[in-house]
């Protein structure tokens, strides 16, 4: 088993996930079995409790574990589907820990970071990898070297890198190289940062150099010199399209260091990606998408919804320009929403919910194609029955009474405890033959994500069809509705569970797919 650990340094955000999550899509092409890793030094034991205006998105995965970001880059990047175990966070170690202290397996010594917590970071790590049969396990360490919070799982690298024989273990370390204001490329702070690094007995085989513009032969040299890495293993992360990363790695020769370092073969050559990338950058055509939210301040908050919405549009053959628009900001004035496509992402709370109520609203009666995820799908539901039906309709999340058209299934309002009943993860749901939807997966049974806590109300559903809305995907025998559509509608979809979560570059999502396409169609027809 080959290890690579990625750390970073400087400062956060520098993109240590794309680079990590780059590395795995070489390496796969180059034949070898990956599994990811992402460390998060965080107290939390998952994602769940997070808030997206302070994280970005919560990653779903299939077992239904609620996760940072960045393993949505790994799925997407690696093309794999992750677990919980590929998530290790300070919590989840202590959590072990502690449980291991009651059971009395310490035999009674006393419990410390080294070595009781940084052996079972080890033995998760290790554990993981076996498990997952992986040839070439990627870890990425989440934060800053230097913070408290990274220091026992830098201190657990430290020894696994003794444990481990020379040829199965590489540190690339990842920094950012500033220009001054006269464009010189500064090394200074990655020195500074290789220096902590080296202080922790850790010491880079890899520099990765995040920098505005490729790094110079002397910035590299530079680096090389007062970092002790050879000027090869110097390489530039200039600023690019995420998907270009990989292939940028390997002009700079990364894969060929790594192999290098690893004593590993070229095992085949795949060209794949590099496909996809091209195709991305020579689309011409360009459609705009309203996405209608909450969080549309926080950059991240909505990325696998970005992503899906680009895979499908290199599929279908144009960029998409998302355009994000505050759903707060539609609730009391007059608003124009002459976008291609308009789409309502997942969201939580009555904040907002009338502005996307009013979005949808638009996209329905003035025949604009409309994708709605999760809440969307749900309002979309509350403004049929408000507005076709004619009922004083609720979501009972937005807390105002009326007809709660959507609310927690009769059989669950006992429960008091919110955290229990959100229903997460991969399930599956069939499909009625004949409708939009069946159209695009091409099948009746589909497994999707989802991360809901709240239902169509199934005393409602009869109405809701006798005036023309089609629930045509639902899971749980019938008890739970799990798409909607309008036949009448040039493109109206709506699902309860999250496609884009499964949309992969080389594989993108259905609905996404059709949803660009006919946002396609729908400009083209516009301009006749
Ligand atoms: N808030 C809604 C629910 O809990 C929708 C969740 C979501 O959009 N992810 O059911």
């Amino acid at each position: 088993m080959k290890f690579i650990v990625v750390t970073g340094g400087v400062m956060s955000g520098l993109g240590k996930g794309i680079t990590a999550a780059s590395i795995g899509r070489l390496l796969v092409d180059l034949g070898y079995r990956v599994v990811p890793i992402k460390i998060d030094p965080y107290i939390n034991i998952d994602a769940g409790t997070m808030n997206p205006f302070q994280h970005g998105e919560v990653y779903v995965l299939k077992d239904g574990t609620e996760v940072d970001l960045d393993l949505g880059h790994y799925e997407r990047f690696i093309g794999i589907e992750l677990t919980g175990e590929h998530n290790i966070t300070t919590g989840k170690i202590y959590r072990r820990v502690i449980e291991k202290e009651r059971r009395g397996d310490y035999l009674g010594q006393t419990v410390q970071i080294i070595p009781h917590v940084t052996d079972e970071i080890k033995s998760w790590i290790r554990e993981v990898s076996k498990k997952k049969d992986a040839e070439i396990c990627l870890i990425e360490i989440g934060g800053t070297v230097g913070d408290i919070e990274s220091m026992p799982f830098l201190e657990a690298i430290r020894q696994m890198r003794i444990e481990e024989r020379e040829e199965d273990f590489l540190l690339v370390h990842v920094t950012l190289i500033p220009l001054d204001a006269g464009g010189e490329q500064k090394t200074k702070p990655t020195q500074h940062s290789v220096k902590e690094l080296r202080e922790l007995g850790l010491y880079p085989d890899v520099i990765v150099g995040r920098c505005k513009e490729k790094l110079r032969e002397s910035t590299k040299r530079k680096i090389s010199l007062f970092c002790d890495v050879e000027v090869e293993a110097v390489i530039s992360n200039e600023d690019c399209d995420i998907y270009e990363v990989p292939l940028k790695f390997r002009e700079e020769g990364l894969d060929k260091v790594i192999l290098s370092k690893l004593k590993l073969e070229k095992r085949r050559e795949s060209k794949d990606w590099e496909e996809f990338v091209k195709r991305m950058k020579e689309l011409r055509e360009e459609i705009s998408i309203a996405i209608v939210g909450k969080y549309v301040d926080v950059k991240d908050a909505y990325i696998s919804i970005r992503e899906a919405l680009k895979h499908a549009g290199v599929a279908v053959g144009c960029r998409v320009n998302c355009v994000w628009i505050d759903s707060e900001k539609l609730e009391n004035q007059s608003f124009n929403l002459e976008y291609d496509g308009i789409l309502i992402p997942g969201g939580f709370g009555k904040r907002g919910a009338e502005g996307k109520i009013r979005a949808i609203n638009y996209a329905r009666t003035r025949d604009i194609p409309f994708l709605g995820i999760c809440f969307g799908f749900q309002l979309a539901v509350v403004e049929f029955a408000r507005n076709v039906c004619n009922l004083d309709a609720n979501s009972a999340e937005m807390g105002k009474g009326g007809h709660c058209v959507i609310d927690i299934l009769p059989e669950q309002r006992n429960i008091k405890e919110l955290g229990g009943t959100m229903r997460l993860g991969e399930i599956e749901v069939t499909i009625k033959p004949g409708t939009l939807i069946h159209k695009l997966y091409g099948a009746e049974k589909i497994r999707e994500r989802h991360r809901h806590r709240y239902e169509v109300n199934p005393d409602y559903i009869e109405l809701l069809e006798s005036k023309g809305l089609v629930f045509s995907g639902y899971s749980d025998n019938g008890r739970r509705m799990e798409s909607l559509e309008i036949p009448t509608h040039r493109f109206f979809l709506a699902t309860q569970f999250h496609p884009e979560f499964k949309s992969r570059p080389l594989a993108p999502s259905p609905p996404f797919v059709g949803f660009v396409r006919s946002a396609l169609e729908f400009k083209k027809s516009k301009k006749c």
